[in-house]
């Protein structure tokens, strides 16, 4: 029992299945579905050896609960490409393995069932997008169709059958996804359901779906299945359902116990960026939502979700008396044994979320399945297999130079499978990039990230030494059984813009004036007030620099040569807020630009769609380009005799996110 978190690890009973704790694996769409059910629909879904293996590792980390990716509840109702399909028995013993593979750690577990309504893919379900009442979709231009009543019955049935798979699975009990304005919403939401007959109207019409939804599956479930029902607590929009007349809706379904949990989130699929938030929105911004359903309602237990980020916070949650468990996602992604951590008193070793959404979110909104920045095992579980890593054959010792995301976690994972560690470091401090990173407004998170990253070398007693710029004559006389070269990437400082690749060097990039975001993240004083920044990064390394530096009064103008600033972001729902930033701190957009040359001053600039250019004065020219690899010690110890592998940047520079895939990637092959 956890003497940090008594109230995190006090068992609850939900019909009759005890959860040993109160953290929960909350309903997402990992992405991960195999296509093509052998003979059957070769548009079916079903999970695989990947999706298995990612929510064991979960389960054995020590979920008390994992909420399964939502089955459609109907044809109608597919919204991502490797979405389980709403299947027939076949789908059954694919089910059933997974369950079996995350009982075996005494999980409960919960299969999620789903209707987005109005909001569907229809170029993934082939079929038109139902609604009440032929309502417009939020994702895109798309009307939908306005259910006839055998099509409403056909959706509950629809409800009602895949309940019915889920307990033939194993499962312990189902969780009906109403919220981020699904169907079940668009019924309860009378600014969509415009209908007259007996499913819209007043409250009691409108909320007649959801109960013959709860009502129809406990009729064919029994009395011992879990039922819980997932719901957004924000306002569904302007014009649209608020949280107290959520509450209110939520309350009358509470009376008569149709549902034993309830999981209250945040955002819709009008406000995106509130269902997955990240750095940019404020911690547990949700909870009170989640606190106000607890006080509405007597019956059914609360999940609270939304940025809980750590399990200090979850705590403080449940112990406040704000919510009965919670719902801890992305941190279980960052770290999938976050649970047995903080039940053994060491929530220090848990490895943190950034909140970047860079590698779940930003890969499934691209339709890869879901991965993590921090921790690229994710997803990869099946192949690589979990924590803790298997020991490593023999003992050996390894040297590794560079100290930034690569080399970090090589040196970690390898000390962690018994080898014998030195990491060399050429500045005072550990991190790379990633300590300029954390520089950057609202960046805490990687502050932290470097914090574990410390303490766990640290633990593992990796022997780490600071302001080493070894030669390759010092790495051969280290006398290391292998090599790790991890030095990473330097500012090119030569301006090259991938608008005009005939230019390889921007004239007048070498003048005083011209910084790299590395010198100004270092603390290299900006000349200002009038700052131009060239960005070729499309994502954080220009755009965070650009807050950085106006958040310091300095006047920025943000040059790129996309159609909007920083467009990498778009998928990873940072772009609206980070726009919104720009815009109040009077950033200036150049946008569909280049620049043709830097001369005292004078930055001469072209606008490609027009042709025209112009010549504006700054103070300074500050370069976000790519940077160019450090190969010079993988040069000189090519032909050492002496095995060395690269990683990270130094092979080509990239993200932070690769450097750690192959840090990681190495040290289990060593
Ligand atoms: S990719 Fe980023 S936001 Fe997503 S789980 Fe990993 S650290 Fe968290």
């Amino acid at each position: 029992m956890s003497g940090l978190f008594p109230h995190l690890f006090s068992p609850l009973t939900l019909r009759r299945k005890t959860l040993g704790n109160r953290i929960v694996f909350g309903g997402h769409t990992p992405n991960m579905a195999v296509q093509g059910v052998p003979g059957e629909d070769p548009l079916a879904h079903f999970p695989g050896e990947r999706m298995i293996a990612y929510y064991a590792e979960r389960a054995r980390g020590g979920a008390a609960m994992i909420v399964a990716e939502a089955i459609p509840a109907h044809e109608t109702s597919v919204f991502a490409r490797a979405s389980l399909r709403p299947g027939d028995d076949t789908l059954v013993p694919h089910m059933r393995r997974l369950v079996e593979a995350c009982r075996e750690h005494g999980t409960v577990m919960i299969q999620g069932i789903a209707h987005v309504g109005a909001h569907g893919d229809a170029d993934n379900s082939y079929t038109p997008n139902w609604s009440p009442s032929g309502g417009h979709s939020y994702l895109d231009f798309h009307g939908s169709h306005a259910m006839t009543e055998a099509e409403i019955e056909a959706v509950i049935e629809g409800f009602v059958r895949a309940a019915r798979l889920a307990k033939e699975a194993g499962y312990d009990g189902v969780e009906v996804g109403a919220g981020y304005n699904a169907l079940i919403e668009q019924f309860w939401d009378p600014l969509v359901n415009r209908r007259d007959d007996r499913w819209g109207g007043g409250l009691e019409n409108r909320l007649r779906f959801s109960t013959c939804i709860l009502e129809g599956i406990r009729g064919a479930v029994g009395e011992d299945f879990i039922v819980g029902l997932a719901v957004t607590g924000d306002d569904s929009g302007p014009g649209g359902l608020d949280l107290a007349a959520r509450a209110e809706l939520l309350a009358r379904l509470d009376g008569p116990g149709l549902m034993d949990y309830v999981a209250v989130g945040a955002g819709t699929f009008f406000n995106t960026e509130r269902v997955m938030p990240s750095f940019m929105t404020e911690e547990m911004f949700a909870v009170p939502l989640a606190a106000e359903m607890k006080k509405a309602l007597k019956n059914a237990p609360i999940v609270a979700s939304g940025l809980v980020g750590t399990v200090a916070n979850a705590e403080t949650i449940l112990s406040g008396g704000m919510a009965d468990m919670v719902s801890l996602i992305r941190p279980q992604m960052a770290d999938p044994h976050l649970a047995i951590k903080a039940s053994e008193d060491r929530p220090e070793e848990i490895r943190p979320c950034i909140a970047c959404n860079q590698r779940c979110l930003g890969r499934r909104a691209r339709d890869y399945w879901m991965s993590c920045l921090v921790n690229p095992a994710m997803g990869n579980e099946h192949q690589w297999g979990g924590e803790p890593y298997p020991p490593a054959a023999g003992r050996r010792g390894l040297l590794i130079v560079g100290a930034g995301p690569a080399g970090l976690e090589a040196a970690r994972v390898a000390a962690e499978r018994g080898h014998r560690v030195a990491l060399m470091e050429r500045t005072d401090a550990v991190g790379g990039q990633l300590r300029l990173t954390a520089e950057q407004p609202r960046r805490q998170a990687v502050g932290e990230l470097l914090r574990w990253y410390r303490d766990e070398l640290t633990r593992l007693q990796v022997e780490v030494r600071l302001n080493q710029n070894l030669d390759a004559e010092e790495v051969r006389d280290f006398g290391a059984d292998a090599v790790i070269l991890a030095t990473g990437s330097s500012p090119a400082r030569d301006g090259y813009q991938r608008s005009r690749p005939d230019v390889e060097r921007l004239p007048g990039s070498e003048e005083e004036s011209v910084l790299s975001i590395d010198d100004v993240l270092s603390g290299i004083p900006v000349p200002g007030p009038r700052v131009l920044l060239l960005d070729e990064s499309d994502d954080w390394k220009g755009a965070g620099t650009a807050l950085y530096m106006a958040e310091r009064d300095l006047r920025v103008s943000f040059l790129t040569k996309g159609a909007i600033v920083a467009k990498t972001l778009v998928v990873t729902k940072t772009h609206k807020a980070l726009r919104k930033r720009f815009k109040e701190l009077g950033i200036e957009e150049i946008l569909q630009a280049a620049l043709v040359s830097w001369s005292e001053g004078a930055a001469t600039i072209k606008h490609l769609l027009r042709g025209e250019t112009e010549t504006v004065r700054f103070d300074s020219l500050v370069l976000s380009t790519t940077n160019v690899a450090e190969v010079g010690l993988q040069a000189a110890l090519a032909d050492s005799g002496i095995e060395v592998h690269a990683v990270g940047d130094c092979v080509a520079p990239r993200t932070a996110a690769a450097a750690i895939f192959e840090g990681r990637r190495l040290a289990l092959a060593l």
